[in-house]
């Protein structure tokens, strides 16, 4: 029998589940982050972890957006055979896609959780923004049956931008191969999370197995305690740990819990071949899963938030305040890498398109609409504020983007320091030395928790770089962490290495998380 799907309740049910997905982290993610929690004796790493943690808590109350960036809208639609669509307003015209992004643009326009609009069109060319986050990227498929049955994600920039794909030899070693790539993806793609691995087909099949192996509940719990019982469940485990014993830790700053699982999704494959595909997702798993049989829109229940682990962050009493507004260079030489800061003051913003723009500027000679000398910086572009918010949601962006532009910052316009995500390269952290400025970190994927300490935001240059454009924040104790100091020492080197030898000296056993 034919099963008659109206085409606004498939629209609806996008826009519902995507707003859904921006506050709401699904249970079996936050559960396993709450074991790793317990489990973690890095100190750094266990702070990075409730910070996370005390930020899901605080989205899924105030039903807010979990981090600033709100991702790329990624679906996998299961069309059945016998499915028919209708219109409430007539025929059916819209085609899958249209639908799934007529959704999208409803869900990040929402003016109660107005989401961060981060795509842009003509890539190569102008990156102009489509201001509502569309188009989704659709995967569309016809099967047997009478249902539509919809995985959808919102991936986010940074941890999407870590994929890999291998072109292995049939008998080289796909865990090597892993295990070399992983610690290259440094920390950008906001660890905690889970590894989706695609294994054979072709290319483009291996790297859409990676993606939709990401859309399954953690489960590497249960695996372990029954076992390996084929060749997949075995990768999966020895992948885990050997992962794990890496050390890279909670946002790269050293530690026990760098996956939570993962997932693998494998297809036959050429003789002569074997694809693999690896995409990470980060501490913003967003994904829901719902299915319409014709009887009207998908209902997706609240979670339970007494399912949430009971971690509230604060801040280490050994922390450092620091005013801003009196800092000067002699203060900062003293900064020592993994200790925290608390900043106070004023905080200048930009990212990638600022950055960019400067440059441009100063190359044509023309005077800058803002003073960088004796400044901070923070990476960032902020969700759009709501009701009585500063700011909304406005946690870092990763920080190597603006790597090529440290020269320009730091030695001709006299910035004193950076905040951002994850680590620096190798190039920048000697101009860091060079000019024995600082770089700071604040926690990928506590967006929200981030902006209860900016208590007020303006655009002072570029606003029509939207989010991209430089505010000013006014901050109050904003939590952050000394990742490179003044001499060059970067704390997403020497945390990784010495957690690293800890394991493999056995030193601290892994509880399982
Ligand atoms: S948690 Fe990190 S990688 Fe994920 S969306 Fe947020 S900033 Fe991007």
């Amino acid at each position: 029998m034919t099963t008659i799907i109206q085409q606004e309740d498939f629209i609806a049910s996008i826009a519902d589940a995507l707003q859904y997905i921006s506050y709401y982290h699904p249970v079996d993610y936050i559960q396993a982050l709450g074991r790793a929690y317990e489990a973690e004796k890095s100190a750094a790493a266990k702070d990075a972890i409730a910070q996370i943690l005390t930020n899901s808590r605080l989205c899924a109350e105030g039903k807010r957006p979990l981090c600033q960036d709100t991702g790329i809208v990624v679906t996998f639609v299961k069309v059945g055979m016998q499915v028919s669509w209708a219109s409430k307003l007539g025929s059916a015209t819209l085609d899958i896609e249209q639908m799934v992004n007529e959704g999208v643009s409803r869900a990040y326009l929402l003016p109660d959780n107005k989401l961060r609009a981060s795509i842009v069109a003509d890539p190569a060319g102008k990156r102009t923004n489509t201001r509502d986050n569309t188009p989704a990227v659709v995967h569309v498929s016809l099967v047997a049956g009478d249902k539509v049955e919809v995985s959808i994600a919102a991936k986010g920039g940074g941890s999407e931008n870590k994929a890999k794909l291998a072109m292995l030899n049939p008998n080289d070693s796909i865990v090597d191969w892993i295990l070399n790539v992983v610690p290259q993806m440094g920390a950008g793609w906001c660890p905690p999370g889970m590894l989706g691995i695609g294994i054979g087909g072709t290319a483009e099949k291996a790297v859409l197995m990676a993606k939709e192996a990401l859309m399954a509940p953690i489960d590497i719990d249960l695996l372990k305690a029954k076992g390996a019982s084929n060749k997949l469940e075995e990768l999966r485990l020895e992948i885990f740990e050997k992962v794990n014993n890496l050390g890279i830790g909670a946002q790269g700053l050293g530690g026990l819990a760098t996956v939570l699982d993962v997932k693998i999704l494998d297809y036959p494959t050429h003789a002569a071949s074997l694809p693999v595909a690896i995409i990470p997702n980060c501490a913003a798993t967003r994904h829901v899963h719902f299915e319409l049989n014709g009887s009207g829109a998908a209902e997706l229940e609240a979670p339970n938030l007494h399912d949430w682990p009971q971690v509230s962050w604060t801040p280490s009493e050994n922390a450092l305040h620091i005013n801003l507004d009196m800092i000067t260079k002699a203060d900062i030489q003293t900064w020592q890498p993994g200790q925290t800061l608390l900043l106070s003051g004023k905080l200048l913003t930009g990212r990638d398109a600022a950055h960019k723009r400067i440059a441009i500027m100063l190359q044509k000679g023309e005077k800058l609409p803002v003073d960088f000398t004796n400044r901070f910086i923070y990476y960032v572009g902020p969700v759009d504020a709501v009701r009585d918010e500063a700011v909304g949601p406005a946690g870092p962006t990763t920080a190597t983007r603006m790597d090529d532009y440290t020269e320009m910052m730091l030695g001709k316009l006299n910035l004193l320091g950076m905040v951002g995500k994850a680590e620096r390269g190798d190039e920048a952290i000697k101009v860091i030395a060079k000019h024995k400025s600082v770089y700071l970190t604040a926690v990928g994927g506590a967006a929200y928790l981030v902006s209860k300490a900016i208590k007020k935001s303006q655009v002072l240059a570029f606003a029509d770089l939207g989010m991209e454009a430089i505010h000013e924040f006014t901050v109050q104790d904003m939590p952050v962490t000394v990742a490179v100091d003044a001499r060059g020492v970067s704390l997403h080197s020497t945390g990784p290495a010495l957690w690293k030898e800890k394991i493999a000296l056995d030193s601290i056993k892994i509880v399982a998380i």
